[in-house]
């Protein structure tokens, strides 16, 4: 059962007259319930997989399944609906709307609204006594974890986290990789994470390496 498989993929930027080749045929599947980390040096492709990962952006050649379905059979409308629906995001810097509180944030991106599924969320990730607080009264560590919940606010079947841990202190930093393999674990969610931080790719099943576009190991 796979969320996610890329075959041959290739994505090329164009930047003035010169072409970036900035995957060179990367193929990969990610079963269901599968934790993957992504390593790699800077400029080695891990975002560009990871954006295609997340129909952000589509291959230059090649393709991409999510959940068997080839992304680039589908509109722009169909696409952003696919992502809504099937893909939870989180980043390095946690991305929380300022003007609004814990709980707020986790409700922001729900298809059917229901404040009682945000706070279960928000129990989940240990925020229970924190719903109202807003990001200024949050330490990074639980940004991150609001983050979390929000990600899972429409029960996606793949979890994209880029470099959830980069801004965190060793502490904070374990604290999320232990509540992403718990995720993982009792609930079977697939997750795909890029990390610089071989603390926190410990925590994953399996590891990528990405060099100059191709996955070598
Ligand atoms: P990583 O995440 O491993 O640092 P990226 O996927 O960001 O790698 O980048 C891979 C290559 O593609 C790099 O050479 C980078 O400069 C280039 N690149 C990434 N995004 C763009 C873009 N939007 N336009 C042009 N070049 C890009
Ligand atoms: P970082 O904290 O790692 O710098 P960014 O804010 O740059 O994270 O986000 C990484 C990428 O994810 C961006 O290039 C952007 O295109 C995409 N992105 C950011 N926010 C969203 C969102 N809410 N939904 C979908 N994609 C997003």
């Amino acid at each position: 059962n796979d969320v996610l498989e890329f075959n041959e993929v290739w994505k090329t930027y164009r930047m003035g007259s010169e072409d970036i080749q900035a995957l060179r045929g990367v193929s990969l599947t990610v079963n269901s319930s599968s934790f993957i980390a992504i390593m790699g040096p800077s400029g080695s492709g891990k975002s560009t997989l990871l954006h295609l990962a997340g129909i952000l952006d589509t291959p230059t050649k090649g393709t991409v399944l999510l959940n068997g379905k080839n992304i680039k059979e589908y509109s722009q409308d169909e696409q952003a609906n696919l992502r809504r629906a099937n893909i939870g995001f989180v980043f390095q810097r946690f991305n929380l709307m300022p003007q609004l509180t814990a709980l707020e944030n986790v409700m922001l991106p729900m298809i059917s609204q229901d404040s009682g599924k945000a706070k279960k969320l928000l129990d989940k990730v240990g925020l229970s006594d924190k719903y109202n607080r807003y990001h200024t009264q949050l330490s990074g560590g639980e940004q991150q974890r609001v983050s979390i919940a929000r990600a899972l606010a429409n029960d996606p079947s793949l979890l994209l986290a880029d470099e959830p841990t980069g801004e965190l202190d060793t502490e904070n930093a374990m604290i999320i990789m232990e509540l992403l393999q718990e995720l993982n674990q009792n609930d079977g969610l697939t997750i795909v994470g890029v990390t610089h931080n071989p603390l926190s790719a410990k925590y994953a099943d399996e590891v990528i390496t990405m060099q100059d576009g191709n996955i070598i190991s």
